[in-house]
């Protein structure tokens, strides 16, 4: 069987940063840290890290007084901020600095007296941190279908933003049917859709067009892993989204004579190689890699940590 693996795939530089802030934490604190929501959303990650003493919780309140709080590369709204700064708690903020600058262009355009519409899925943690983080209306709508029923003040003062691990072609939609009902309306068009998620569609698409079925390893409340499996499944081919090697079904490869690899961008690479070693007990497999974008993206590390590891 041949096996073709996207290129990039898996980590991006916003998910590497904010594990290594819990890493780099754990060595100059020590444990207990507490990370406020998942790190990232990938249960091997978040239970490794456990593992080295990260404790993960949902609520500002449930940190011990004086413990090490670490925010998760979704971000957070501000009133979980000021909670945090309420009781003292010393931050690091592993916030991915996309997702800052989203934040950042939302208050820019509400202090402009806009009303924002925010392009994204309720109930992501993303989205949480973003609607709380800009001071004004904001109204969330993930279809092209809701620009209808938007109720604004002034249909001339309008904005939008978009989550930074959308479809670019659903996101398109959407910002078409904004400029059509909205046509002085101002906004970012897709650049909010960061390098990683718009790299690692590409790659799936690529993929998509010379395999029979596409496997993408990642979590299940992982939305640019979601999306990925929905691009290859829009070319037409079976697409299949996996936590990891055990979650895998030998009959949906049953007809395949060529299988897809991918990984969402908190997917560990080991997942990725225990998968390509169930496939080889499996079968003969002849393994390839698509070419494709080399990334070369790195952030800096938060200042409290930038004198740990040189
Ligand atoms: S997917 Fe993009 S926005 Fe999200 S953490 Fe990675 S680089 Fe940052």
């Amino acid at each position: 069987m041949r096996v073709v693996l996207a290129q990039p795939r898996g980590f991006c530089a916003g998910v590497e940063r904010a594990i290594e802030i819990v890493e780099r934490a754990l060595e100059k604190y020590g444990p207990p840290i507490y990370v406020r929501h998942e790190i990232v959303h990938n249960r091997h990650v978040v239970e490794r890290l456990r593992a080295k003493g990260a404790h993960f919780v949902d609520e500002i309140d449930e940190i011990p007084a004086g413990a090490v709080t670490i925010f998760s590369a979704h971000g957070v709204a501000s009133a979980i901020e000021q909670r945090a700064g309420v009781r003292g708690l010393p931050v690091i903020d592993a916030t991915c600095p996309l997702v800052s600058k989203v934040h950042i262009e939302g208050q820019r355009y509400a202090n402009q007296g806009r009303e924002i519409v925010l392009i994204g899925h309720a109930g992501h943690p993303e989205i949480e941190g973003t609607m709380g983080r800009i001071d004004g209306r904001v109204h969330l709508i993930s279809r092209p279908e809701e620009v209808a029923r938007l109720k604004v003040a002034d249909p001339d003062r309008v904005a939008f933003i978009t989550q930074t691990t959308l479809s670019v072609d659903d996101t398109r939609a959407v910002i078409d049917a904004l400029k059509e009902r909205f046509p002085t309306i101002v906004g970012p068009d897709t650049k909010d859709i960061c390098y990683a998620t718009q790299n690692r569609q590409g790659a799936a698409r690529e993929l998509a067009r010379i395999v029979d079925v596409v496997l993408v390893v990642g979590a299940p409340n992982s939305s640019n892993s979601n999306r990925l499996r929905e691009i290859a499944a829009e070319s037409g081919v079976a697409s299949y989204l996996i936590e990891d090697a055990a979650a895998l079904d030998p009959l949906w490869l049953k007809d395949a004579s060529a299988v897809g690899i991918t990984a969402g961008a908190s997917a560990p690479a080991e997942l990725v190689e225990e998968l390509i070693a169930r496939l080889r007990e499996m079968t003969d497999v002849e393994l390839s890699v698509l070419p494709g974008v080399t990334e070369n993206v790195r952030f800096r590390m938060p200042s409290q940590l930038s004198d740990t590891r040189g």
